[in-house]
């Protein structure tokens, strides 16, 4: 069914990395119960060359906490049903300590964590400087709120306002994405004094009640009324959209799309935006609140939009009367690599900018940073809220601030990311099965199908056996796409050139060993 090495522009490559067989046996990295990984279920299953993970240095502690199996008693009598069914993995991974890039679970074995608790840990599983701010807080004070005046909150928030251009100075702290984006919406409305809302389809912007209307993945919907006033409009996905070519994203790979414009022109673009003049014209009232829209979409897979097209949607957006919002829960804090903050790339100025996940490397907090004239707005009532902004999470994202600087994260994104697509985009060309590859920094989406010629998304039971060999063998990386065909790779940006080129081997490996079951 699925050809090894067919392609549209073949070019066989050798496997990326050195591929090097250990023993299990004098393994110190990987501690796994006798035969767990290299049973010989079949002569195809044997791990002739299972590359060698990257060394690493720091000891975790022994785990010596409960069972996995009363773990997983607890997590079906006690825990939100749901998360039975979110649970990654056949045979799940039970995780016990972090450090920096790599994870280890309950029986010692290490993982290279290129999903860093979905694009969260920012600068490094328990990095030793954010802990260090973290328990010089928690010797302080945990917890005061904003009706008093306390160190942390001023430091963080004229700090955050550094990091973002004018006119965008005035922070709003929340605990979460959800929680900021709803902010947002209602700040959007009330200061516009207008109510409908524009998203773009295939993104995610929170699971909250009123978010959900923005969400629009029909995975995260409810057979519920939803949010009133959130419409969404078609995705301006150059690969998987009605059109696109081989010249139309910022990113270092382009689809396998081919392209007949010429140059500083995009038909694609066009395309997707007379969409949105359409949804204008049909579908919402003559004035808007809002647009918000990611700057690369997260868990809709990385999709990434013509290079003009935000700044011709937030031009007509402005034109109706309604502010741009820009999700950068997933894209900023230097993910991208270029440039700070997603937006940066698309060449825009939102009037908002939302915000969370890598802001506190994993501590709980959200952001809402706007203009000055939209706060004034947003004074009409009293807005309170007891933990955004706590002591603990301000110290904590204020050393995420600093370390991001210190240990030149942005550049290891833009260096590692750059050339993680790359070396992708050549397994692309090599295996019929990878569609596309895509991404800025360290924000990769790696499509999946089940041929190029027609695009049809890999299906997921697929991709879920690429995605459980991978993790057999020691990477941790992320599913996406509305289909669920999109791997995604979001790693701390702590990770180094030696990781990617054992992340490369091991995905071409669990790529080869599909391809060679069927
Ligand atoms: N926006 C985006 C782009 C996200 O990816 C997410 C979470 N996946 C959210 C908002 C919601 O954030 P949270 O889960 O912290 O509420």
């Amino acid at each position: 069914m699925y050809k090894v090495g067919s392609c549209l522009r073949g070019r066989a490559v050798p496997l990326s990395g050195t591929l090097r067989w250990r023993p299990p046996s004098s393994s110190t990295e990987f501690h796994l119960p006798a035969g767990a990984l290299y049973q010989k279920t079949s002569p195809r299953h044997l791990p002739t060359d299972i590359p060698e993970m990257p060394p690493c240095s720091f000891k975790p502690e022994e785990y010596k906490g409960m069972s996995k199996e009363r773990m997983m008693e607890i997590r079906r009598k006690n825990c939100n049903p749901m998360i039975m069914k979110v649970t990654s993995y056949k045979k799940p991974v039970f995780v016990h300590q972090g450090h920096m890039q790599w994870l280890w679970d309950v029986d010692g074995k290490r993982y290279l964590d290129l999903f860093a608790g979905v694009a969260t840990v920012s600068v490094g599983h328990c990095h030793p400087r954010v802990t260090e701010a973290a328990l010089q807080q928690l010797k302080r004070l945990w917890h005061t709120t904003n009706i008093y005046v306390y160190p942390p909150l001023h430091e963080y928030c004229e700090k955050l306002a550094s990091h973002l251009p004018d006119p965008l100075k005035v922070v709003y702290l929340t605990n979460s994405g959800s929680e900021a984006n709803e902010l947002a919406m209602l700040m959007a409305r009330l200061h516009t004094g207008n109510f409908d809302i524009i998203t773009l389809r295939g993104s995610y912007h929170g699971g909250s009640p009123q978010t959900l209307g923005l969400t629009s993945n029909a995975a995260y919907k409810y057979p519920i009324a939803g949010a009133s006033g959130c419409t969404n409009t078609m995705c301006p996905d150059v690969f998987r959209g009605p059109w696109g070519g081989s010249h139309c994203r910022d990113s270092p790979v382009q689809t396998i799309r081919d392209c007949g414009c010429a140059q500083g022109h995009c038909m694609a673009n066009e395309q997707y935006i007379g969409q949105l003049k359409d949804t204008f014209a049909t579908s919402v009232p003559s004035r808007i609140a809002a647009f918000f829209g990611e700057p690369i979409q997260g868990v809709g897979g990385a999709v990434q939009y013509p290079k003009n097209y935000l700044k011709e949607a937030y031009t007509l957006v402005r034109e109706r009367g309604g502010v741009c919002i820009a999700d950068e829960v997933q894209t900023g804090f230097g993910r991208t690599g270029t440039h700070f903050w997603g937006f940066q790339g698309h060449d825009v100025i939102p009037d908002m900018v939302t915000m969370a996940k890598g802001i506190g490397n994993g501590f709980p907090m959200g952001a809402v940073v706007t203009t000055p004239e939209i706060a004034v707005s947003f004074a009409k009532g009293v807005h309170f809220n007891t933990f955004g902004g706590n002591p603990m999470a301000c110290a904590v994202a204020s050393s995420v601030l600093d370390t991001i600087k210190e240990d030149g994260t942005q550049q290891i994104s833009l260096n590692v990311g750059t050339y993680l697509m790359t070396e992708l985009a050549k397994l692309r060309d090599k295996y019929e099965i990878i569609g596309d590859v895509r991404g800025k920094g360290l924000q990769i989406g790696v499509e999946m199908v089940k041929d190029k010629a027609s695009r049809d998304p890999l299906p997921p039971e697929h991709v879920s056996e690429i995605f459980e060999d991978l993790k057999d063998m020691g990477v941790l990386i992320g599913k996406g796409g509305i289909f669920g065909q999109t791997f995604r790779v979001k790693p701390p940006m702590c990770i180094t050139m030696e990781d990617a080129d054992f992340f490369l081997a091991v995905f071409e490996k669990s790529v080869h060993n599909f391809m060679e079951r069927r």
